[in-house]
């Protein structure tokens, strides 16, 4: 079974990626097809499982800095994130690159 993580190669020296609640998962479960009908029932069964990972917050920082377009990361789709990165642009000049991780843990 390929999970969520095994997709992405970049992500094997992450120490986080061990922690990961969606390492027992199957890969689809993060990539639905598409937002409506049966991807719709997927996504939340995904974000549920995101919820309960320990390392959330360190995923979702890998996504957004790293611009991650697909998929379930960090307890959001790509639409959440696209309006989380849209914050974080509007908010940048306040709150400094660096903090984007601290910025991350009270915005999502
Ligand atoms: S937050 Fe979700 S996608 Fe990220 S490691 Fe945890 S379970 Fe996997």
């Amino acid at each position: 079974m390929e999970t969520h993580h095994d997709t992405y190669d970049d992500l094997d020296e992450l120490p986080w990626r061990e922690l990961a609640a969606c390492r027992t998962h199957d890969a689809d479960l993060f990539f639905p097809p598409g937002e409506t009908g049966g991807a719709a029932l997927t996504i939340r069964l995904a974000k549920r499982i995101c919820a309960e990972c320990p390392v959330e917050l360190d995923c979702l920082y890998y996504a957004v800095s790293t611009g991650q377009r697909f998929g379930i990361w960090g307890g959001t789709d790509e639409n959440d994130r696209r309006r989380l990165r849209r914050r974080w642009v509007a908010a940048r000049g306040n709150v400094g690159e660096a903090d984007l991780i601290g910025w991350l843990s009270k915005a999502s």
